[in-house]
């Protein structure tokens, strides 16, 4: 069995130029690579979800009370790109990481946020604050 399918080998294989429509399904794969590119792996598992947004392509929630979910990833339905795609749930999951790992309350754009900002472009992407 060989191992998951690179990154690269993924956005090589969708193309830039076909709109991406992300499935429940295919999400927990594209997650998996990221946190083992990105984070070492220390991420667990969000709750994903997603739903046509308006003003925002990704959104990362931290609710206390929440009876199964405390942290949920809400992803928008349509991308220009599967690398857009790829490149705001990785944005999504470095607030994640800010609120797991690092206890940050508000999770925002600040300086622990950018320093993912090397290991997004040593795979090809980039860790924007806005995206269109
Ligand atoms: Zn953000």
């Amino acid at each position: 069995m060989p191992r998951t399918k690179s990154l690269a080998t993924l956005i090589e294989h969708y193309g830039d130029e076909r709109v991406f429509k992300p499935r429940a399904i295919k999400i927990p794969s594209v997650y998996k690579i990221l946190n083992r590119e990105i984070f070492n792996n220390q991420l667990k598992n969000p709750k994903i979800t997603i739903r046509r947004m308006h003003g925002a392509l990704g959104l990362f929630e931290f609710n206390p009370y929440a009876t199964k979910y405390c942290y949920r990833i809400t992803i928008h339905n349509k991308f220009k790109n599967f690398q857009e795609f790829v490149e705001i749930l990785g944005h999504e999951m470095v607030h994640y990481y800010q609120k797991l790992i690092l206890k940050q309350n508000s999770a925002k754009h600040n300086k622990q946020f950018y320093s993912f900002r090397k290991k997004f472009k040593k795979l090809g992407l980039n860790l924007k604050r806005i995206y269109r």
